[in-house]
């Protein structure tokens, strides 16, 4: 279903470590070579929309980082048409460059046609959530306390004293919404604007209700059950839908975005499902061989050095990363040993050496 769609970095002509600014310069360049309002060719919408797309993902830390991590798939299972272009800075941009066409409404509109201004969902929400490396490997089913605006429970969300009724706004005659004509050149934009007078609601309220002062919403610390899978990684994001900010009257709510990090462990490195230790063994265990214990994510492992090591020699030791999101098992621990030279030898030592040097043959001057 993805498999067809352009890689967004290829799209924008950027390299996969391109900073921000790079991103937004290459957008910039493209969109003044394919905007609507300057490129009349017929294939030149459908690159509009295109790269436009691919700024939407890269120019947003978060979705960039779904994207790097599992391609067309991570950013189509996770976000909808609409949140893939929601708060982008396309407004800004297009005014900068001299276009008429601004904001989130109209490019979406632009690209997927019109929408119900007032059925719109409410915001979604964003939540921090910082675990350690030892939950990230067990999962974690928690309690999340989050402030989010709710429906009002005293007018039910009207914004009206309960008892009285909301009228049709007189601005917008209860569309919502006012329009404005503008000419540029040879082109005539209908601009459709948010009444300002409802807001968009299609009506006022005469006695606001006392509780939400005639909002219809009020603002309340919800705790929200999560569960967070194990193997998650620094970026990873939970998606509770309708767990965002609730909308104006019979609107759906938003969606919670519950975004994890990932602490450094003490001693554990991590690079995806792998992990990394660095051991460190003396100079006659790694001539002699032995057994030494490191430590895994959840336990001490036994690891045979055989004799012979060298410094710098990495063991892995199957199965003992972190457990796979996607997919079944564990990644792998790597652990790098290194061979400690002794100091501060007594006498007893260094008459020992000396002979072992004379052994193997080796020149001490
Ligand atoms: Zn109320
Ligand atoms: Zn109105």
């Amino acid at each position: 279903m993805y498999s067809n769609k352009k890689d967004y970095y290829e799209v924008l002509g950027v390299p996969r470590n391109a900073t921000q600014e790079e991103i937004k310069n290459a957008y910039r360049k493209l969109a003044l070579q394919y905007h609507p309002d300057r490129n009349k060719s017929p294939d030149a919408e459908e690159k509009f929309k295109e790269i436009s797309e691919a700024y939407a993902v890269l120019s947003d830390e978060e979705k960039r980082r779904q994207y790097d991590m599992f391609g067309h798939e991570g950013i189509g299972g996770r976000y909808t048409r609409e949140d893939i272009f929601r708060g982008v800075d396309f407004d800004e941009i297009f005014r900068d460059l001299g276009f008429g066409f601004g904001g989130f409404d109209s490019i979406f509109d632009m690209f997927f046609g019109r929408r119900e201004h007032t059925s719109e969902r409410g915001y979604d929400l964003r939540y921090d959530l910082e675990i350690s490396l030892e939950d990230a490997f067990k999962g974690v089913k928690t309690e999340i306390e989050v402030p989010r605006n709710e429906k009002c429970d005293i007018c039910k969300g009207t914004g009206a004293r309960p008892g009285t009724e909301p009228k049709t706004c007189p601005k917008c005659h209860g569309t919502g919404q006012i329009q404005y004509a503008r000419t540029s050149g040879f082109t005539r934009f209908v601009q459709i604007t948010t009444c300002d007078k409802c807001n968009g609601r299609k009506t006022v309220i005469e006695n606001p209700c006392k509780e939400c002062h005639g909002n219809g919403i009020v603002k309340h610390y919800r705790k929200i059950r999560i569960d967070v899978p194990a193997g998650v990684d620094t970026g990873y994001s939970l998606r509770l839908r309708g767990e965002g900010e609730a909308s104006v009257e019979g609107a759906k709510p938003g969606d919670l975005y519950v975004i994890i990090t990932v602490k450094p462990h003490k001693v554990l490195k991590r690079d995806g499902d792998d992990l990394f230790y660095d051991a460190q063994i003396g100079f006659t265990q790694a001539a002699l061989g032995s057994e030494i214990e490191v430590p895994s994510i959840n336990e001490r492992v036994k690891l045979r050095i055989p004799p012979g090591t060298q410094s710098g020699t990495i063991f892995r030791l199957k199965g003992k990363g972190m457990p796979k999101i996607r997919g079944f098992g564990r990644g792998d621990e790597l652990v790098r040993v290194t061979v400690k030279t002794p100091t501060n030898l007594t006498e007893k030592q260094r008459k020992l050496l000396l002979e072992l040097a004379k052994e193997l043959g080796e020149e001490i001057k």
